[in-house]
């Protein structure tokens, strides 16, 4: 997979794509990351890629053009027709479903809005997917593009060894993960389950996944709603809801 990542402040980026999975993820060229400074592409004397917005008000907007130029360069380039996804507040809300998605195109190009945000042709003509990272405003779309790349680029085929798993993770299930411990089974007085140093293997297994649904019910009952629970796991929920 191709990621190209359209940014004012490319520096951003280094220690992120650098470090860890990510870094280990291109070394395997299991993803190739590509961030593009799009000041490059603003066809004025200065290089100025924002500007004044139409009918006054605080703030400056990012210009049309440096932004389609770069995303067509970048389609001519790599010879493809990428999901263009812009990082914006207002656009749909990123899930771990979103990234299961993302993680089947071949090429994505995530745009990284600054200041005021973007002059709205860009949002209407040219990108595909609008992302939101959260009912949050931050200050420009660089810490969201980090993290739409880190979800997806650990999906890919090759990037996580066992010791990682993305199979029982949170969300890829529908439910939250179980509880984790490791060494030593007593710490400061506080005890590992006694079902994790049984050995016994299927009890072990059937503990997680109902410890599994335990946080699921407790933490994001709404997730509940859209699962297809068997009988066993039913039962277990009355148990919840009597117990507490
Ligand atoms: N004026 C915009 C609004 O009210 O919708 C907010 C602009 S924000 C200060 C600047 C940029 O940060 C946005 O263009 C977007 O790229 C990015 N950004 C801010 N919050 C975000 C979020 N929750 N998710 C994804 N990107 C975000």
């Amino acid at each position: 997979m191709k990621i190209d990542v359209l940014s004012l402040f490319p520096d951003m980026f280094t220690g992120v794509f650098g470090s860890s999975i990510l870094k280990q993820a291109q070394d395997r060229n299991a993803v190739s990351l590509n961030v593009v400074d799009f000041r490059q592409y603003a066809d004025n004397k200065h290089d100025k890629v924002d500007d004044y917005p139409y009918g006054g008000g605080a703030g400056m907007v990012l210009r049309a053009q440096p932004i389609f130029d770069a995303v067509e360069d970048l389609r001519k380039r790599n010879n493809t027709k990428p999901r263009v996804i812009l990082l914006c507040p207002q656009g749909e809300r990123y899930s771990q479903q979103k990234a299961e998605e993302l993680a089947e195109e071949e090429h994505l190009i995530l745009l990284c809005g600054h200041y005021e945000g973007y002059d709205e042709r860009v949002r209407k003509h040219l990108v595909t997917d609008e992302i939101s990272i959260g009912d949050y405003v931050l200050t420009g779309g660089e810490v969201g593009a980090m993290v739409v790349v880190d979800s997806v680029t650990r999906l890919l085929p090759g990037v996580l060894g066992n010791a990682e798993s993305a199979i029982t993770d949170s969300f890829s299930t529908g439910l939250l993960e179980h509880p984790h411990y490791t060494r030593p089974a007593e710490f400061r007085g506080m005890k590992v389950p006694d079902i994790l140093l049984s050995g016994h293997h299927k009890r072990i297994e059937e503990w997680r996944e109902r410890e599994s649904l335990r946080r699921t019910w407790l933490r994001r009952p709404d997730l509940l709603e859209r699962q297809d629970l068997n009988e066993r796991q039913k039962e277990w929920i009355r148990e919840f809801e009597r117990n507490g």
